[in-house]
């Protein structure tokens, strides 16, 4: 089998934007694995009711090319949808119509192979190795691509007492059939995820329960910034600015821009306090409670399962006693398993984070024309933008003109009306470039 440019691991929407930039690019030898059966988007998190926090202009291609037939306004025609699209008028567009545009994509590019996981990955005679679950034979590839997204985050208040079949964490929600009739229900998370599902129990979906608790560390359920001056960080003069900085600064712009990404959608909100409106006109509002500012800081089980919480407002403990706990907690790096083999090889910080270069590949101890990227894997290094979509296609056009070593995509933009960088700086540079 012939050695490949390119392996990509994991087919979410971060990898399929750099599969179909490499079909408009037609120069490399590519393939991409994913242990799913086909592409779905979180399924777990499909939900009713909920929509894109991002435009959909931002799609796979869009932005580096917007002539591919993959972009969404083609699948928009192609679904004879495109006038219905505009009359709906719709600020955001629904989940499930994303997961649709990008299934309908992944139907079309034949090197996306799925069920089919990846078991391990090891460099030998200058190039990589992957080992394919059920397969003896490994992949040959000279550059390969980790987009195997991120792991759930557990609290360790949960963590350390496991409560197998009373607590899930949300990107499990739709995963099966639930009902929460008559379930005392706690939702722990003050982000989107967590809102939406408090939307979702509050709608009934999924059976009345009898009691609905809402709890967040955060000082209040807090909207995302969407404002201009914000979306600048999402922009790409802002990882050019952002990229050199010292690893200690870069920590605490992030820390410090976290609503910009993790806020709840402001139509959210709005449909979660209609929703509370309605029940207290009807008289209806005995069973669901709001609670920001609150630690969690222990569980234990007593008929059902007992959260302890720190009340940051008043400095009191409080308990709530749940029959069903959804864990709306985000996710966290994790190094994943299939890099055993090589690990010692890479360079990666105490919290499980790559040391990322510029092209977003990992730094590491073999040859430097081998390559490991890695999206969504460069929060702290190529700044806030980088676990969400508003940038996925201009990272991937990064990574195809690296691997094609051309500018085949015009990935110049100036678009940045904010000056990050000292510009004196920025002129002794280019004079110490140009001398
Ligand atoms: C519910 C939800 C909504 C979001 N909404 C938005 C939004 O509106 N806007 C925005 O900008 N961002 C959003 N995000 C953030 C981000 O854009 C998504 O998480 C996005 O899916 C990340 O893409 P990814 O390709 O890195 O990983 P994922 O989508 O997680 O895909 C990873 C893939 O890797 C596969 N895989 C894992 N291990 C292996 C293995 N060993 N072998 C083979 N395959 C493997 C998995 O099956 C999966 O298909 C959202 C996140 C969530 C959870």
């Amino acid at each position: 089998m012939n050695t490949k440019d390119l392996v990509g691991i994991g087919i979410g929407p971060f990898n399929l934007s750099i599969a179909a930039l490499c079909h408009d690019s037609p120069k490399l030898d590519v393939a991409f694995y994913d242990k799913k059966s086909s592409f779905c988007w979180h399924p777990g998190m499909l939900l009713p009711n909920t929509y894109l926090q991002t435009s959909f202009l931002k799609d796979l291609v869009t932005a580096v090319n917007p002539k591919s037939p993959f972009s969404f306004l083609n699948y928009l025609v192609s679904k004879k949808r495109f006038y219905a699209f505009l009359n709906n008028d719709r600020p955001a567009i629904s989940r499930q119509e994303y997961n649709d545009y990008l299934q309908w994509v992944s139907k079309q590019i034949d090197y996306l192979n799925f069920g089919q996981g990846i078991n391990a990955v090891d460099f030998k005679n200058n190039q990589f190795e992957v080992h394919l679950e059920n397969h003896d034979q490994p992949i040959q590839t000279r550059n390969l691509c980790l987009g195997t997204g991120k792991r759930p985050h557990i609290p360790q208040a949960i963590k350390a007492q496991q409560h197998p079949t009373r607590c899930f964490h949300a990107i499990e929600m739709a995963n099966q059939k639930r009902d929460f009739t008559n379930q005392r229900v706690t939702v722990i998370g003050g982000g989107q995820s967590g809102a939406e599902i408090f939307l979702h129990l509050l709608s009934g979906y999924d059976g009345a329960p009898s009691e609905i608790n809402w709890i967040s560390r955060r000082s209040n359920f807090l909207p995302m910034d969407e404002t201009c001056f914000t979306n600048e960080w999402f922009s790409p003069n802002y990882i050019d600015s952002f990229f050199p900085l010292p690893s200690s600064t870069k920590y605490d712009i992030v820390d410090e821009q976290k609503l910009a990404s993790d806020g709840i959608s402001e139509s959210t909100l709005k449909s979660i306090y209609d929703m509370l409106y309605e029940k207290r006109v009807n008289g209806d509002e005995q069973n669901y409670r709001l609670r920001p500012n609150r630690d969690l800081i222990a569980s234990h089980q007593s008929n059902g399962v007992v959260l302890e919480a720190h009340n940051k407002f008043d400095g009191s403990t409080e308990h709530y006693h749940s029959d069903i706990i959804i864990l709306a907690t985000g996710f966290e790096n994790a190094v994943p398993h299939y890099l055993e083999p090589m690990k010692h090889r890479l360079d990666i910080r105490d919290d499980q984070q790559f040391l990322l270069g510029r092209d977003y590949s990992i730094q590491w101890d073999g040859p430097a024309q081998n390559k490991l990227y890695a999206v969504n894997a460069g929060r702290y290094s190529h700044g806030i933008s980088e676990p969400q979509m508003s940038l996925m296609c201009w990272r991937s056009a990064t990574i195809v003109n690296d691997l094609l070593g051309e500018d085949f995509y015009d990935l110049k933009d100036d678009c940045s009306f904010v000056e990050w960088n000292n510009p004196e700086q920025r002129v002794e540079q280019t004079q110490k470039l140009s001398a």
